[in-house]
């Protein structure tokens, strides 16, 4: 471990196999969530190598401080305290390459050493060549998995998974750790006078219900350890890797999130406004930011935008991008960056940096590397949000096909189905404050941020049929396939052609892009439900590989998504947009339909008259009409340039006359006029039980406190 007393190449760190006899089976009853992305039986094990060294090497950099007249006090204590734990190589998060990671043997290519990574996900078959973890070829004791650090490396710790799959359970029991600088002489660590034996073995978690002897050695690992100044390389003055912008670069738990937002509209108290949706099942605020030339106010014709972080708990990277940008939108303004001024002043921005502050508060309590790759992923009460909307892609099917004629049949603002309104519906009531959200602001364009891979994919997420994979695209797929490759491109890790896959899955093969449902199917996705229910464009971005990457990650990855995030905004001005009047009264018609010739899907104009319509270049025959008026048509064309195309609308009303006359034949009601009017029916509904639901919770919160109370 005194790796600064000798000259060195480089720092290894073995993992050597000792004892490999125990591999667990966990009953799959007894585990929470037993989805594809949750294997619940692989949990993380953290320990420090030879502590009492360490302590040893931290106390002779404070006296070379103190040597070098630097002043010390409390803080800069604490901060040293923190330096002891040393961030991950980045088995996890790729930053070590597959070159890197050597291994005594492996039981074939597809369990390679290249596979050893911290919470690598196997594909659904085992026996390809994405498996996962590192398996041995032999059941030995002999078994080592090697990493080369590369420079000269300080190492304070391991964390360790089994493998990952659905069909096998193989857990490494106990381990011993080795170091070298030659990869010829190893020493191993030290517990006392004895080697150090580790043991891999779960803290908590299920029980096992039954233990098999013929386990095999496998492991998924991430190595911690500090980079130290090495003399002799005159290379070791490691180029700043970070941001240059000033921002707040670590994660915030609630109470942090919550002082940071604060502190961004103190800064810029002008173009900022925080408002609350809801709350999280335990009571937790859903924060939204509002960044606007004016705050607060809906302005004729500017459209809304929307960032959902952190839907997933855990997918930690979302949340804190979002806040980066809320500070970097901030500061920009501040200084006149003309890019930033347009966008704010153009768009209304909404940010919901934690969709899901309950899930997020578990993983938080464990960290970044010790967060298993499914905890905190789920609502408080275990339910997934992004299954969790009504799925309207079915009800819309199955219309179609009853009707037997598409054009028969509305293709945009489905209603809400009956079921889903009732109070003891299993809807969270995250779930629930973002429907109510998406409805009050009449939103264009979204994206849903989300993380553990990197692809942006795009509706529908539902395929027809329960098919469990098949591109299912909408009628504006060439629009969303632009979305998608916006961000994907401007990603500067998606972008890198020679970047490693993720896990098992080849996204770049298809520039980074997918359709939702060709990937695989989600009913009731946030996305499908935006498309379908409101006018929103939504897709949804897999930030990083990595879902919750350790604190020193975070300057590099908002550099890798900071043009991504700005250019995606910015695509919200494209396609055309205007204001639908009365000819008479010059006064905006709401829910007027705008429908464009060759895309079976209709936008309506908003409360002012006001729509925007998202499409790619070219002309566009565009028919818009409303109740009691006679439809009007436009030509309407969009360039290449990214500002939308104005195609404003007057409409005559129907004469009395006429109006007269259908009211006395009896004519039916609309059928589009008949699906509004369900639509405001069941919001109102959903709304109702919602508070219902909220008041319950909000007494039993209270019956709790004054338990407490009493009992104390
Ligand atoms: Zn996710």
């Amino acid at each position: 471990m005194q790796l600064t007393e000798r000259k060195m190449e480089k720092s290894l760190c073995t993992l050597a196999a000792h004892k490999y006899s125990c591999v667990y089976h966990c009953a799959a009853a007894e585990s929470q969530h037993s989805q594809n992305d949750s294997n619940s039986c692989t949990e993380v094990t953290h320990y420090r190598c030879n502590k009492k060294k360490l302590h040893r090497k931290n106390i002779s950099r404070d006296s070379e401080e103190e040597n070098n007249g630097e002043k010390k006090d409390a803080s800069k204590t604490d901060e040293k305290k923190t330096q002891l734990d040393c961030p991950p190589l980045g088995l996890e998060s790729l930053r070590v390459d597959d070159s890197q990671i050597r291994a005594s043997s492996s039981q074939r290519s597809g369990l390679g050493p290249h596979r050893g990574r911290l919470n690598i996900q196997s594909g659904i078959a085992d026996g390809d060549l994405y498996d996962g973890a590192w398996c041995a070829g032999y059941k030995d004791q002999n078994q080592w998995l090697e990493v080369d650090a590369i420079y000269l490396t300080l190492f304070t710790g391991v964390v360790l998974q089994g493998k990952n799959s659905i069909w096998s359970w193989d857990w490494v029991h106990t381990y011993k750790v080795q170091l070298s600088n030659d990869s010829v002489t190893w020493k191993t660590c030290m517990n006392g006078t004895e080697e150090a034996i580790f043991e891999g073995t779960r803290t908590h978690g299920p029980r096992c219900s039954t233990w098999y002897i013929n386990g095999t050695v496998c492991l998924r690992a991430e190595i911690l350890g500090c980079r130290v100044h090495d003399p002799d390389d005159i290379y070791s003055s490691e180029q700043d890797l970070g941001s240059k912008d000033p921002l707040d670069f670590r994660h915030h738990n609630y109470k942090e999130m919550r002082k940071l937002m604060k502190s961004v509209t103190e800064e810029c108290p002008d173009i900022t406004r925080i408002y609350t949706i809801g709350r999280s099942y335990t009571g937790l605020k859903l924060y939204v930011m509002e960044i606007s030339d004016n705050p607060g106010k809906h302005e004729l014709g500017e459209p809304e935008f929307r960032y959902v972080a952190g839907m997933h708990g855990n997918e930690a990277l979302g949340r804190e991008l979002v806040l980066n940008l809320m500070q970097y939108l901030c500061k920009e303004y501040k200084k006149g960056n003309q890019r930033v001024v347009r966008l704010v002043t153009d768009t209304r921005i909404h940010l919901l940096p934690s969709m899901n502050p309950d899930g997020y508060e578990e993983a938080y309590k464990k960290g970044s590397e010790l967060a298993g790759w499914a905890e905190g992923r789920y609502s408080f009460e275990g339910i997934d949000l992004n299954s969790n909307f009504p799925d309207l892609n079915n009800i819309m099917w199955d219309a179609e096909e009853m009707a037997g004629d598409k054009s028969k049949v509305s293709n945009h603002y489905i209603p809400i189905p009956e079921y889903y309104t009732q109070e003891d519906a299993m809807v969270s009531p995250e779930t629930r404050a973002v429907i109510s959200w998406m409805q009050d602001i009449p939103f264009v364009l979204s994206a849903n941020l989300h993380g553990g891979e990197l692809v942006v994919s795009y509706p529908f997420d539902c395929t027809v049929g329960w098919a469990p994979q098949e591109d299912t695209p909408t009628a504006d797929n060439a629009f969303f396939r632009w979305l998608a490759t916006v961000y994907a491109s401007t990603n500067l890790v998606m972008a890198n052609p020679n970047r490693r896959l993720c896990h098992h899955e080849d996204f770049q093969a298809h520039n980074n892009i997918i359709n939702g449902g060709a990937w695989h199917t989600v009913p009731g996705s946030m996305n499908d439900f935006s498309y379908m229910h409101t006018n929103c464009f939504e897709v949804t971005v897999e930030l990083s590989c990595d879902k919750y990457p350790h604190v020193s990650e975070l300057p590099i990855e908002w550099e890798n998504n900071k043009e991504s995030l700005l250019v995606y905004m910015e695509q919200i001005h494209r396609g055309i947009k205007g204001v639908v009047r009365d000819k008479m009264t010059k006064q905006g018609i709401s829910d007027a339909v705008i429908k464009v010739e060759d895309h079976d899907h209709d936008i309506r104009s908003a409360a002012d008259g006001d729509y925007w319509r998202l499409l790619n270049p070219g002309e566009y025959k565009v028919v818009v009409w409303a109740e009691g008026y006679i439809p009007s048509m436009r030509r309407c064309h969009v360039g290449m340039e990214p500002r939308a195309t104005i195609c404003d609308f007057t409409l005559t009303k129907i004469p009395l006359q006429r109006l007269k006359e259908i009211r006395t034949k009896g004519l039916k009601i609309p059928q589009d006029l008949l699906q509004l009017r369900l639509r405001a029916l069941r919001l109102r509904k959903l709304r109702a039980t919602t508070k219902v639901l909220n008041q319950r919770r909000v007494g039993q919160r209270r019956l709790q406190e004054e338990r407490k109370a009493r009992g104390a």
